[in-house]
């Protein structure tokens, strides 16, 4: 990504230690969505990176919906959701993955997905990586490609590229 997106996004995240659980340091792009000249920044700037290499934007419920609705308008593609478990009417494919406490569910409706579309999956925060590689494992078993993953901030130090092997993850800021 251009330096200039990287900085734009370093200096609208605000940084909230113990949210929403104690121990945790948010990172919250609200500063970000509020001012319109940067969103729209941001949004054309992701959209200079994908334009002609994708066929739709698949956006992780819920902050991932927030950037992947105006980027697929700018690319004039689709956009697909992939949601918590229970949200979607049928007929839906799941995938189950580990929390550091527990079980969490994300789910997508399969038809959304045209065969072979090339799909860039998005969200706001790449943390452990278990949502982003269960929604990987989504599009795949939709019968999709998967062109890449698109994330605004990527902790580092928790891993999550580990977990998405070989896929081509672009992080606009790693901490
Ligand atoms: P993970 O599956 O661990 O990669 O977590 C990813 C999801 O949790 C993303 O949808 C993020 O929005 C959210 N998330 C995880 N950690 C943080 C954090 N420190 N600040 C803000 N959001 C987070």
């Amino acid at each position: 990504f251009p330096a200039g997106l990287t900085d734009l996004v370093r200096s609208h995240v605000r940084e909230i230690p113990d949210f929403p659980a104690p121990g945790v340091l948010f990172r919250d792009i609200t500063p970000l969505l509020a001012d319109g000249p940067a969103l729209g920044e941001l949004v054309r700037g992701l959209a200079d990176v994908y334009r002609g290499k994708v066929d739709a934007v698949a956006g992780l419920e819920s902050r991932g919906f927030i950037l992947a609705a105006p980027l697929a308008v700018t690319l004039g593609v689709g956009m697909l959701t992939v949601r918590k478990a229970g949200r979607l009417p049928g007929p839906v494919i799941g995938v189950d993955y580990e929390l550091e406490y527990g079980t969490a569910r994300m789910e997508m409706r399969p038809e959304t997905v045209d065969p072979g579309h090339r799909v860039l999956i998005v969200d706001d925060v790449l943390a452990t990586g278990g949502t982003a590689a269960a929604a990987v494992e989504l599009v795949e078993q939709a019968g999709g490609q998967v062109a890449g993953l698109s994330m605004l901030l990527e902790l580092s130090e928790l891993g999550g590229r580990s977990k998405l092997e070989d896929r081509q993850v672009d992080s606009v800021l790693v901490y």
